[in-house]
């Protein structure tokens, strides 16, 4: 066992898990990036530090200076988190239908939480419009912008990707993820095929999100809706663009909780929606490619972030949830 220099160094190496379940129901070796064990207990840990010290590296952050993000709440939380080792302030710009437990958990790390009501893009509203005008109105302050800002990606060129890469020896036959801003597909997308082009990269859609069609039909059209948080994008963000997507699937909410329920009774892990939805899309992706085939998915975040949704029955019931 060795020692850490300091918090951010807890950011990345995560282990890589075998999927018994969907393994055995698929007959190919399934995996899952346990991106819950971040000390901010998600993925957008590694895109928050790489953000950062981006901004740091171009001047941009002086000490004691601010960093404005507007976020489904993971990405807030990587932010603050950084920050707070760091010692910047944070100002995290929410939309009021995010989890209970993401604004506490944003709170207790001290940043200055904003909510807005959920809104289109289009709306002026929205939260990352809402979240770029703070920054410009704000002294000192920089817009961490994770949907447009490739520092993002980078973090899953350099990062996810190589680590996915060495774990499993080098033998990648596919890998999938849903794209909230994008960084994760493209980024793990661009590392994996970096390292051999014949790793089949899939886009797993959420329903309500415009990028399946725009994959399959070169038409940016969403279709039905989804309750599941971070996920869903209706435009190709700056860090989308040139992701390398070899095929994609469309992945409902049920068969999301399916699988977010099978993996805590059968295999202990308690993960969010997205995650559940990623391992759908690995189980679409191992019938894809065909039996015998090793395949990588991100487990986004932990389920104790949604004890008060997905892991409520009424909440389940509300939402049509099994
Ligand atoms: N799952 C969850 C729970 C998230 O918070 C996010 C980030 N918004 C994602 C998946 C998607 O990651 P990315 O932004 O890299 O596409």
């Amino acid at each position: 066992m060795q020692t850490l220099p300091d918090t951010l160094a807890l950011i990345g190496n995560t282990p890589l898990v075998r999927l018994n379940g969907p393994s055995e129901a698929t007959g190919c070796d399934i995996f899952g990036k346990c991106e819950f064990t971040n000390p901010g207990a998600s993925i957008k840990d590694r895109a928050a530090l790489f953000i950062v010290e981006d901004a740091e590296q171009r001047g941009l952050l002086q000490p004691g200076g601010t960093i404005v993000e507007g976020t489904a709440g993971n990405t807030g939380i990587g932010i603050a988190l950084v920050a707070n080792a760091k010692g910047y302030k944070t100002i995290i710009v929410m939309p009021e239908t995010q989890s209970r437990e993401k604004m506490d958990t944003l709170r207790a790390l001290g940043a200055e939480l904003v909510l807005v009501p959920a809104a289109a893009f289009s709306s002026p509203c929205h939260f990352v419009h809402t979240s770029r005008r703070i920054a410009e109105e704000t002294p000192g302050a920089v817009w961490a912008n994770q949907f447009d800002n490739t520092a993002n990606r980078r973090a899953h060129i350099v990062g996810t990707a190589e680590e996915i890469w060495d774990q499993m020896g080098g033998r990648v036959d596919g890998f999938t993820c849903a794209a909230g801003t994008g960084g994760t597909i493209a980024g793990v997308g661009l590392g994996l095929k970096a390292k051999d082009e014949n790793v089949c990269i899939a886009l797993t859609d959420p329903h309500g999100a415009a990028l399946y069609n725009y994959y399959a039909h070169g038409e940016l059209k969403s279709e039905g809706s989804s309750v599941a948080e971070g996920i869903g994008q209706g435009r190709i963000t700056a860090n989308l663009e040139g992701a390398p997507i070899d095929t994609q699937f469309r992945i409902s909410d049920q068969e999301g909780y399916h699988w977010v329920r099978r993996l805590l009774d059968e295999e202990g892990l308690c993960l969010g929606l997205s995650s559940g939805i990623n391992v759908a899309g690995a189980i679409a992706l191992a019938k894809h490619l065909g039996p015998g085939k090793r395949i990588a998915t991100i487990l986004c975040d932990t389920g104790f972030r949604y004890l008060s949704t997905l892991y409520d029955p009424a909440w389940r019931e509300a939402k049509g949830l099994g």
